[in-house]
């Protein structure tokens, strides 16, 4: 048994142990007080390295094939950035660096810095105002954001050349996928009790 507050009512309620895949409901408001996933740890570990390795493949392989008249040259998504920058286009450029480079980076850096010592049965150091910090980002890790980002960078550069997407377009479509399931996978509840217990 546990004691836990609705965090949409605070109404306190007396929670017995419940079964993998259930979930617990405010009796007042009715708002999910939370749900126990299954292998939630392992889950999110795995979908954070298979995301990391795809990050790999997108910023360091071809994102864009340009061609203007004879030239083709080949831009990967940090240069396509510049490329941004250069062209004068400062904000579209620092908010494509930021959701589509540091975010989800920076995303997948926090899940890992949390969630392998957890599966090692340890903690680290600063885990706990670490994931408090991810979940303050949560909101922003939305698919739209990034796919809006990239949409926006190709609609600007094709503009300058025709372009043909690169391997790296595929590996950062993926990334957005595996993100996705990577957080859906955390099971909040189940992480604030195992940074709590010790
Ligand atoms: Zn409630």
């Amino acid at each position: 048994m546990q004691q836990i507050a609705c965090h949409e009512c605070d109404l306190v309620h007396t929670v017995p142990k419940m079964a993998v895949g259930t979930s617990a409901r405010c009796v007042r408001c009715g708002s999910v007080l939370f749900s126990i996933k299954a292998q939630s740890i392992d889950r999110t570990l795995a979908w954070t390295i298979a995301g990391l390795v795809l990050y790999g493949v997108a910023v360091s392989f071809p994102f864009l094939t340009m061609k203007s008249g004879a030239i083709m040259q080949q831009t990967a998504l940090l240069s396509g950035m510049q490329q941004l920058f250069l062209q004068g286009e400062i904000v579209l450029a620092t908010l494509v660096l930021l959701t589509c480079v540091l975010i989800p980076l920076l995303q997948m850096l926090i899940l890992l810095y949390v969630f392998l010592p957890l599966k090692l049965n340890i903690r680290a150091i600063y885990a706990i105002p670490t994931f408090r910090l991810f979940q303050h980002f949560r909101p922003w890790s939305m698919i739209e954001i990034y796919m809006l980002g990239i949409l926006v960078a190709i609609v600007k550069l094709a503009k300058i050349a025709t372009i043909v997407p690169g391997l790296a377009v595929g590996a950062f479509g993926l990334l957005v996928i595996v993100l996705t399931c990577a957080i859906s996978s955390i099971d909040t509840h189940l992480i604030w009790q195992r940074l709590g217990s010790d």
